[in-house]
């Protein structure tokens, strides 16, 4: 799975998830790296209401317009999630909606609670969840988002029968018969914040995970590179993307203390990170995508 991200703590972050056609968070500067991938967006979900994580949203929403006024084709709208009790965010969409001439038809707005679950528009069977995550926000909630496929596998109890006889089920009584539907979570995006355990995240393949710090500090509200790596492993995913890096360090000592930390090859291969002021692109590994 092709990623574009851009981010830097404090300033900007959005990553694109290119074949599932998911925008996770959009702050400034996406236009400038992105130009016309930006048409192909059908999903938008915004983390929490600083600034560094939306403000890019209104030269997203002006290029789709101004494609749509030159070719005269509808562009299909694009679905943005936001913690429903965000007035900041709130206030920004009715900004958009007095200077954007055709915004309602642009967009669908999608307020979302910890716990409420949506299907994405980009890719089959594709589901989103929001989570509670620990960040203060002008008193306002801060989500992590979990991405999960929904997929058919063989009944348990069918598992390990002749084919011969799982074929005659099929003939006789229909494929639902056989199966059972699955979900397989494909992606954990944390958002900013202290880590926090998402159970039900947990062997993702795509762990993407807020760094702002090489050390933990207690009395942060962003995390520092140990309590990042430590998440990944009590998670079992199988990748680690670390974005949100202060700009405060250089890479040669965010490396240095990454290597320290995870001293084995083979799993310091499995963490990428985006290097603060430049785009990443990186393809993944992920089943489907
Ligand atoms: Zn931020
Ligand atoms: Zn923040």
């Amino acid at each position: 799975m092709k990623v574009f991200a851009f981010s830097k703590a404090l300033y900007s972050t959005w990553i694109y998830l290119e074949p599932m056609r998911l925008l996770l968070d959009a702050g400034e500067g996406i236009n400038f790296f992105l130009e016309g991938r930006m048409l192909a967006f059908r999903d938008l979900a915004i983390t929490h209401a600083h600034t560094d994580h939306f403000t890019g949203l209104q030269n997203i929403i002006i290029t789709r317009l101004r494609e749509q006024e030159v070719t005269g084709e509808p562009i299909p709208p694009l679905h943005i999630y936001y913690p429903a009790d965000s007035h900041t965010l709130v206030r920004y969409f009715q900004y958009l909606e007095d200077v954007l001439s055709k915004w309602p038809e642009l967009v669908v707005l999608q307020p979302m609670e910890p716990g409420d679950t949506v299907q994405l528009q980009g890719a089959r069977n594709l589901h989103m969840t929001a989570i509670k995550a620990n960040h203060r926000v002008y008193r306002q909630t801060a989500l992590s988002y979990r991405v999960e496929q929904k997929r058919y596998a063989l009944k348990p109890e069918l598992e390990g029968k002749p084919q011969a006889e799982i074929n005659k089920i099929v003939a006789e009584q229909g494929r639902e018969a056989v199966t059972e539907p699955v979900m397989r979570t494909l992606v954990y995006y944390s958002g900013d914040g202290k880590p926090a355990l998402d159970a039900l995240s947990r062997r993702a393949s795509l762990h993407i995970q807020e760094t702002t710090f090489l050390e933990a500090h207690a009395k942060a509200d962003h995390a520092g590179l140990p309590e990042a790596i430590s998440l990944f492993r009590e998670l079992e995913a199988e990748q680690l993307l670390l974005f949100h890096l202060s700009s405060r360090y250089t890479m040669r000592e965010f490396w240095t203390t990454l290597d320290n930390l995870v001293p084995d090859p083979i799993e310091r291969e499995r963490i990428k990170a985006v290097k603060p002021g430049s785009m990443f692109v990186y393809d993944f590994t992920i089943p489907g995508f």
